[in-house]
């Protein structure tokens, strides 16, 4: 069962004692709070760069890379957009080859998907280049149930072919490549490059998609989720800003 991060810092300290840690931090919901303005994306960058500082860093995050680079991008921190699908650090970068079929049908969804989003006033179809995301965290609630069962339905062909995945995430849905590739996966391709080897890689992270890579990275690294406890991850914290609380505990 996992227990509060916080309140076992003690023993922390004790496992990172000669280890070299590396930081691996999803953003939205984890570095800030969902929704989060300007002064708290300003917040996160000062914290990242006093974290690269000391320790190999990564953001690991939903986003789309070149989103991701240009809202978040903080030198010498290696940025993983598309839920792991794209990488890029000064030394390394990664495009994961989904393949021209989940493509070619990707870019049949997307007009599917605008068409649906057209008849629900504030959802947002966003095109990731590699992935869609349907947003609906703006929508009337009552209205969110009828707009996933046309997007799942639109989605049904590629999904019962096995080109294309649905998967939940925070008041949206992902409509990906149905491939062997996720945070996880490419986390522990990181770990791979120089930049993060033989370091004890510390995981934090608030979605579904987070719970991928905590499962991934599990006994071989310090996994935390935000929000609840859930059996994929060592530790917990109740809210985004006890993230905050620890890297400035780690960063101190
Ligand atoms: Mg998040």
């Amino acid at each position: 069962m996992a227990r509060h991060l916080l309140k076992n810092l003690e023993e922390i300290k004790k496992v990172l004692k000669g280890r070299r840690p590396s930081l691996f931090l999803d953003y939205d919901g984890t570095l800030i709070p969902a929704g989060g303005g300007p002064e708290d994306s300003g917040r996160a960058t000062a914290l990242l760069e006093k974290l690269s500082k000391k320790y190999p860093v990564a953001i690991v995050s939903g986003r789309r890379l070149s989103n991701l680079v240009r809202d978040v991008g903080v030198a010498g921190v290696a940025s993983a957009g598309t839920h792991g699908f794209e990488v890029f650090h000064e030394d390394f970068s990664m495009v994961f080859d989904t393949g021209k079929m989940a493509k070619a049908r990707l870019g049949i969804l997307k007009k599917k998907f605008e068409e649906i989003s057209a008849r629900y006033p504030w959802s947002q179809v966003e095109d990731k280049g590699l992935a869609i995301t349907v947003h609906y965290g703006w929508m009337d609630r009552t209205k969110i149930p009828a707009l996933r069962a046309d997007i799942k339905e639109a989605a049904r062909e590629p999904v019962s072919e096995g080109v294309i995945r649905l998967r939940n995430s925070k008041m949206a849905l992902e409509v990906q490549p149905a491939v062997d590739w996720d945070k996880g996966r490419a986390v522990l391709w990181m770990l791979d490059r120089p930049f993060f080897k033989c370091t004890l890689p510390i995981y934090i992270g608030d979605d579904q998609s987070d719970k991928y890579a905590c499962k991934a990275l599990k006994g071989r690294s310090i996994t935390v989720y935000v929000g609840c406890i859930v059996e994929e991850a060592c530790f917990y914290l109740k809210e985004q800003a006890e993230v905050l609380a620890f890297l400035d505990f780690l960063a101190a």
